[in-house]
This record gives C-alpha cells, structure tokens and sequence, in this order.
C-alpha cells in the first residue's frame, strides 16, 4: 500500500466501527481498551516483567476482573465521576488497574512521573485538585516533605489498616457496571512536558482512543497477532496512550517492563518475548547506537518495526537501524494537545527519507502557517498548526487555565509552536520549536540540523545546540556535546566539531563555541530543556 492508498481508503466511519460502543451515544476507554477482549479468558493481554526478573502473565479476563474491583473500591471511597485520580507508580500492574478503573467509574486519570521529585508532584496534585493519590511506600517516602491532604489515598501498605493494594481492593466484588460516558467526557489530565517552561495540564476527552486509532494502526504499524513493547513511561502521553492503552484495545498482547533503560536488557527483552513491535524515545535509540552493531547482533532480535516520537530523531540514527537491523526506525510527531498527526507509517511501502517526521496522519487537517494564520507555501517554514474543527479533535483545554488555552487556538487552529517546511513531496522537516530558534546576524538557525550534523562525527554522543546572546550578531550558535566513551574533551577537539558543521551545514550555521558536558537537563520523558541550557548562558554572561 502506498501512503495515497491509505488516505483514499480511510475514514473515520470504519475506525468508528472497530470500537464496541456507539459514539454517537457513549464511549468509555477503560471498557475498549479492557472488558471488550475479556469474554475470551486465555486472551493474553500483558507479559510483565520487573528488573529483578520477576514475571507475571495477565489475560485480558483477570484486567477486567481486577479493574472491576478497584472500580468498586474508588467509588467506596467517594471517588465520582469527574473527580480526579493520580497514578504515581512505576510500570506496576497497580498503576495499569487504577488508570482502567479510574476511566470507568467515568473519573479523570492524572499521570505523574516516579521520576518527579516532591514539588513537581505538588504542583500537578494542587493544580488539578486531586481527590486520590494512588502510590506505594517507596514513593511516597519523597512526599513526607508535602503535605499531602488527608483524604489523599496513599495505597499499598500505606492505607490505614496498613494492607497492599492487591489486599485492599481483594475485599470488592469484580462485577461493575462502566459508566456510559460521552465521547467528550473529560478522561485524562495529561502534563505536557514542560519543555519550554511550567508543564501545562491538558485535558482530554475519551474521545483520544478513538483519534489515536489511525496512528497506532498505520504510523507504528500494530498488527492483530503482535507482540509490542513501547518502552516509553507511563507518565508521558506516548507511554499511556500510544505504547499502551491504544493497543491494549487492539486485544493484542503487551510487554510491560519495570527498570531503567538498559541497552543490554532491552535486547534481551525483545529476544525473550519475541517482540515484533518496538517503540521508544530517540533519546533511548541514540543509546543503542552508541553501543554499536556488535552487541545488537549478539541477540535474535524479530522486530518488524520500530517507530520513535517526541523528539527529532537523527538520520545517522535511522541509517543505524536500517544496516543494523535492515529496518528504518519510523519518526512521529506529535504533542501532548494534538495526538500524533505527522508519521512515517510502517503499514506503506512510502520511502523513509532519513531525517524527516512524515505526512500528516489520515483523518488530520494539518497545515504550516505564517504569522498571520495563513498557509505557506511548499519549501517555506511555517508553524504546524491542526484543524480544530476536524473529527478527530479531542483537547478540552488547560485545565483550570482559559488564558493559556486562548493563546493556543488562533481562528481554526491549534498551534503547536513547533515550525517546519514541506519539501516537494509533502514530507515534513522540523526546524525546531519556535522559543528554540536561533537568530544570528540575520539568519534563523533551527538546532535540530545542527545537531543532527554534530552527531554524525564519530566523537559526538548527543548534542544540544542554542544561541548564546552575543553583542555584534543578536546570538551565536552553542553547542553542548557529550562525548562517545573512547573520546576526551579537548580544545582541539572543539575546533575540529565546530569545523565539522561547517563544512558540512554552511558557514552561518556552525557552532562558534563548543562545550563538552557529561549530561543534558532532561524532562522525565528525555527531551533536552533548551531553555534550561539558555537561562545558564544568560546567567553566566550576566
Ligand atoms: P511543553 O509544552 O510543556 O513545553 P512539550 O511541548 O515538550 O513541553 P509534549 O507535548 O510532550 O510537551 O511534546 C510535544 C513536542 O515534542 C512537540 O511540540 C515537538 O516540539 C516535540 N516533538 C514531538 N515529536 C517530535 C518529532 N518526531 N520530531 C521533532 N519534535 C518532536
Ligand atoms: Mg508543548
């Protein structure tokens, strides 16, 4: 199938028809993505392992029944529809529970990442007024600092007869009536990532099952008898949604992993349980590159297909895949408000052009707009910007925050405030996001092409790029680089990175200073914050 043959066979009527509940009347994501594939008891639904290796199997029949329970269990506590319900739990089958559950008794799921610290969790619990915090001992050790309110639920271990969540929820019945919700009933507070500043809490309908269906189904290329494992946390909208509950209501079969990320023990993952549908952040594949193909090969890796999202993702690090592993790693864009709407879909035979996020998603009105709103033409940067009117939209707004919602929507569209142009094919390049951009003597640089450059030279691990004020040119381009292990920084070295880039990009774009670090400020979901790297630069010229 070409990407042409897919537009023209798509249309939301059919994904519509793949769900169990009529749209029109209810839809409620913790019944598509758990009860719908229950009647069949040997269906698997989730092989899940933890870094000690031990192992548990849940059929889709043992979710439902467990859901049903922790259902009943928040609603005993007063949970109601609308209220709000915090997850903060590592990959635990617990945290997995609690999100189906929380959807259906129709109440809203607040994810939180186990890698927050206490005022991060602080300021998601205030902001959106949580009524429960589902978490364990270990976590909730960094919270003895905040006050929590009491009527917060600390679970496992942590509830007043001081029994585990499993204990606790053991005592309901496993029958539950779903709440009929409406399609644009409010499902999940998701934080953005707080890239450019204060994660901002969107809000989404249950409709986001529905209008993620397209990108699961074509852009990762899910396949009815898969076995997936995204890798992606689950306090991120990627790792919930795209990696984990869009699937799940496919019926296929997940692998759910509790550790950090290990280049090793993800091999060893995708060899054991035979994964043939893998999905993780650049960050993680830049990683697996920097161990290079000696250590891939030692493994038996089935993986028919691998899709990266969230960040631009380095056509060395696609080349990579493709010897590797004779497959192009596919890159898709998206955000937090929008749902994935630019692929690379691995159901088409299109070319992969190394570098460049995709065609927009089928069932998306997507364009590039100028300052004033208006379309630009092809080969010219404009902001991708979404049709808001469109089917698929599901954002309810910033929760508890019109101002900045009215800034997000201008006429028709949402803007992104990411830019990028079109080449002649349709394809979309992302020039970076908008607050990145770099204005030096005239010229706008965007940092993604520069890093991808400084990636290409053998010495560079990972490079973040951004203008450091400068008296004559407005700013100059910086480059923060960490090192490949064999290398040692030196001013040698830096010279001959900056004069890398230069031959290679354009005498404008090449980095004037370079700075060897041993780390990147880094959100939880592994984008780099350039506006941290930024304010140091200002603080230290100051
Ligand atoms: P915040 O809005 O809080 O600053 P954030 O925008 O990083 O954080 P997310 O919604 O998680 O929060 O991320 C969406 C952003 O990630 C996009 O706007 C874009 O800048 C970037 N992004 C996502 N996918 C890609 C991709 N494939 N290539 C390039 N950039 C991407
Ligand atoms: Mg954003």
């Amino acid at each position: 199938m070409n990407y042409q043959e897919l537009l023209d066979g798509f249309s939301w009527e059919k994904v519509v028809k793949t769900f169990d509940w009529n749209v029109q009347e209810k839809f409620n994501m913790g019944h598509e993505c758990c009860d719908r594939w229950a009647d069949d008891p040997n269906r698997i639904a989730i092989y899940w392992e933890d870094a000690e290796g031990n192992t548990d199997v849940w059929t889709y029949k043992r979710l439902k029944e467990q859901s049903n329970k922790m259902a009943n269990a928040l609603r005993s506590l007063g949970v109601q529809k609308g209220d709000r319900v915090a997850g903060l739990l590592g990959k635990d089958m617990e945290l997995i529970i609690t999100v189906i559950a929380t959807w259906k008794i129709g109440a809203i799921y607040v994810p939180m990442f186990t890698a927050f610290a206490q005022d991060a969790i602080k300021y998601r619990l205030e902001d959106c007024d949580c009524k429960i915090l589902v978490t364990n001992q270990e976590q909730a050790l960094k919270l003895e600092k905040v006050s929590i309110p009491s009527q917060l639920l600390l679970m496992d271990g942590l509830t007043a007869d001081g029994s585990t969540f499993w204990e606790f929820i053991d005592s309901f019945s496993d029958e539950h009536q779903t709440e009929p919700t409406n399609v644009m009933d409010p499902s999940v507070i998701q934080y953005t990532s707080g890239s450019t500043g204060m994660p901002k809490g969107a809000a989404w309908a249950h409709k986001i099952l529905l209008s993620s269906y397209p990108y699961v189904r074509y852009g990762i290329g899910i396949e009815d008898d898969d076995t997936m494992y995204g890798g992606a946390d689950l306090g991120w909208a990627f790792g919930l949604i795209n990696c984990t509950f869009v699937p799940l209501s496919y019926g296929i079969s997940i692998l759910v992993y509790k550790g950090s990320f290990n280049v090793e023990k993800v091999y060893s993952l995708l060899e054991k349980y035979e994964v043939t549908n893998f999905a993780y952040a650049p960050t993680a594949y830049r990683l697996m590159m920097s161990y290079g193909d000696d250590l891939a090969k030692k493994y038996n890796i089935r993986v028919k297909k691998f899709s990266s999202a969230g960040e631009p993702l380095n056509a060395e690090v696609v080349r990579f895949f493709k010897d590797t592993f004779g497959r192009e790693i596919y890159d898709h864009y998206g955000c937090t408000e929008t749902g994935m709407i630019v692929d690379n879909f691995n159901v088409t035979d299109m070319e992969v052009k190394p570098g460049s996020m995709g065609l927009p998603s089928p069932g998306f009105n997507i364009a590039l707009i100028d300052e004033d709103g208006n379309p630009v033409e092809k080969g010219k940067v404009g902001q991708i910007a979404v049709d808001t009117t469109a089917f698929p939209y599901f954002f309810l707004g910033y929760w508890n925050n019109p101002e900045k919602t009215e800034e997000k929507i201008k006429g028709k569209w949402l803007l992104t405030g990411d830019l990028a142009r079109q080449d002649e094919d349709g394809y979309f390049w992302f020039e970076g996001r908008a607050d990145d951009i770099i204005s030096s003597a005239g010229y706008r640089i965007g940092p993604f092409e520069v890093e991808s450059s400084l990636i290409e030279h053998p010495a560079v691990a990972e490079a973040a790029v951004i203008g450091k004020p400068d008296p004559t040119k407005g700013e100059i381009v910086k480059a923060f680089v960490i090192l490949n292990p064999t290398y040692q920084p030196s001013d040698e070295l830096a010279n001959e990175l900056s004069l890398f880039v230069k031959s290679k990009l354009s005498k404008h774009q090449y980095p004037r200073e370079v700075e060897f670090i041993d780390s990147l400020p880094k959100t939880p979901s592994g984008k780099i914050q350039r506006y941290l790297l930024r304010a140091n630069e200002q603080t230290a010229s100051r």
